[in-house]
């Protein structure tokens, strides 16, 4: 019995921190995501050999793709481990691979391939996800989006935005803003979301996103490896485990980030269509009450998104219809221009979800990158929308990682040369260290971006008179549109 197989059929499950250490040793191999999986003793020996049973069939739909892992596959493991464990650990073995199939997964993914990396995603969801209606991508998502070679495709669909009205409830106007007149590359476009991601995803060669695949569990291998256990069975090894996997992330818990915090209030938000034209001129539209705002922003000449944040204690509501009533009881006696965008919205394209975040500290909690796992996007920094930057950052996000984990991954032709899959432990030791240079630059930026949102929140959502009128005084005299902005400047750089 090799030693890994000893380990579980001991009952070595102590579920503690990540282990990189060999298994042999190490007595805290796994951290449970979900109760009775990887349970260890011997019906569980059992019970996990038949995901890998399974997965001769998948197999067969990885290795289609990805030549790397079936050569893997057949070459000789190494004499740590005994034969059984050869086929059972080394079945499917990606250099990289990504958990979660949203704006920060998908980008990801693309900025490895635009440097000829090789990555697998794992999607939980049948298809692309449509909720979330549109967002609003801001000059450094551009600059992003510029970098991934998908900007100029997208920039054909959607407007850019002139202009940013702030109106009481009444429709009347505290503050208009000239975005056009701002600087030169100022750039704030209201992008559908599924347009955004299959932008993203239609690069990516076949096989390279696999559907219905959710990852509930988590584990390290003896030097180095990182495994992942799908729902379905399906379990797969990898160099590098990227967690991209929004605020619920299975991989940012499996680091011991904290959960995030509820920030008191929930947003909803739709995608209207005006066949006759929204008649918005291009202009975004936010609208200030007490304890309740609501926003729209025209993507083209024939649709809008909006979106209406209220003080609320987060409960989920997943009837749209409901979602509607709701939303339009907030908003009564209010502009007509949100009611109608309300009235407007097709069921499919409404959703609503309590606002929380969670801030990127350097130090006093647990490692943003651990023996070659990492997170991005919602997953590393879930923030509060009220700056419309959580999208543009996993855009960042994807960006900056791909180029360090470029500099730290051996090439496929000269690893398909190696003897064995046994990890080298200098890479080990470089993708380690960019995954830390990737993760020192995020915090820096990210952390003043989720503390200002947040404040801007607390600011935003009062509901004393008295807050509300001096916000609505001051607004017009101190608000400058630089210092709003600033932030929206950041650049990437390239993927050269
Ligand atoms: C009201 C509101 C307004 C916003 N407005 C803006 C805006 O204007 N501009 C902006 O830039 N940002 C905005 N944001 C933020 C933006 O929506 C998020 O930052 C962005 O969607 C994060 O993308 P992500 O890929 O990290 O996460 P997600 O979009 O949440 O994607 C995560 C993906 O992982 C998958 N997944 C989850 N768990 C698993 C698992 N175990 N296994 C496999 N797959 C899994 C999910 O199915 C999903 O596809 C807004 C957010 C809200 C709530």
């Amino acid at each position: 019995m090799n030693s890994a197989t000893a380990s579980l059929e001991q009952g070595v499950l102590d579920l503690g921190t990540p282990c990189v250490a060999n298994l042999s040793t190490c007595k805290t191999p796994i951290r449970q995501m979900r109760p009775n999986t990887w349970v260890a003793n011997k019906s569980v020996l059992q019970h996990r050999r038949q995901p890998f049973t399974r997965l001769m069939s998948s197999r067969q739909r990885f290795s289609r793709v990805y030549a790397t892992a079936t050569s893997m596959e057949a070459a000789n493991v190494g004499a740590k481990t005994s034969t059984e464990d050869n086929s059972r650990q080394f079945q499917n073995l990606h250099d990289v691979v990504i958990v979660g199939g949203g704006i920060a997964g998908l980008a990801t993914a693309l900025a490895l391939h635009r440097l000829g990396i090789k990555s697998l995603l794992l999607e939980q969801a049948e298809q692309l996800r449509t909720a979330g209606a549109a967002i609003g991508l801001w000059t450094n998502a551009w600059k992003a989006l510029e970098a991934l070679g998908v900007a100029d495709s997208l920039r054909k669909k959607f407007i850019k935005i002139a202009g940013i009205e702030f109106l009481e409830q009444d429709g009347s106007c505290l503050l208009s803003l000239r975005l056009d007149e701002g600087p030169s590359d100022l750039e704030l476009r209201g992008v559908e979301r599924k347009a955004l991601l299959e932008a993203l995803r239609e690069p990516l060669p076949d096989g390279a996103v696999i559907y219905e695949s959710r990852v509930i569990g988590i584990r390290k291998l003896a030097g180095g490896y990182t495994e992942v256990e799908c729902e379905n069975g399906d379990i797969i090894q990898t160099k590098v485990l990227i967690g991209c996997d929004g605020i619920g992330s299975v991989v940012a818990k499996w680091m011991n980030m904290g959960e995030p915090r509820f920030a008191g209030y929930a947003a909803t938000r739709g995608l209207a269509v005006y066949p006759d034209g929204n008649n918005l001129h291009n202009e975004a539209k936010m609208i200030m009450g007490r304890g309740v705002r609501a926003g729209i922003v025209p993507m083209d000449a024939n649709r809008a998104y909006w979106f209406m944040v209220f003080n609320s204690s987060g409960e989920r509501v997943t009837d749209a219809e409901l979602v509607r009533k709701e939303a339009l009881d907030y908003v009564k006696g209010w502009s007509s221009t949100i009611t109608e965008a309300i009235n407007r919205s097709s069921p499919d394209n409404l959703s609503r979800r309590g606002i929380a975040d969670r801030w990127m500290w350097p130090a006093g909690g647990p490692p943003l990158c651990n023996n070659g796992v990492t997170l991005a996007g919602d997953a590393m920094h879930p923030m509060t929308p009220n700056l419309g930057q959580g999208g543009c950052c996993a855009l960042e996000d994807a960006v900056i990682l791909a180029r360090a984990l470029s500099k730290a991954l051996v090439s496929n032709d000269s690893r398909q040369l190696n003897e064995s899959p046994e990890f080298d432990l200098k890479e080990l030791e470089r993708i380690n260290l960019a995954l830390k240079s990737y993760t020192d630059v995020r915090w820096r930026r990210i952390l003043p971006l989720s503390i200002r949102s947040y404040m801007i929140g607390v600011l935003l959502q009062s509901d004393s008179v008295l807050v509300c009128s001096v916000r609505n005084k001051l607004l017009p005299k101190l608000f400058k549109l630089e210092r709003f902005i600033d932030h929206s400047f950041f650049d990437c750089g390239t993927l050269q």
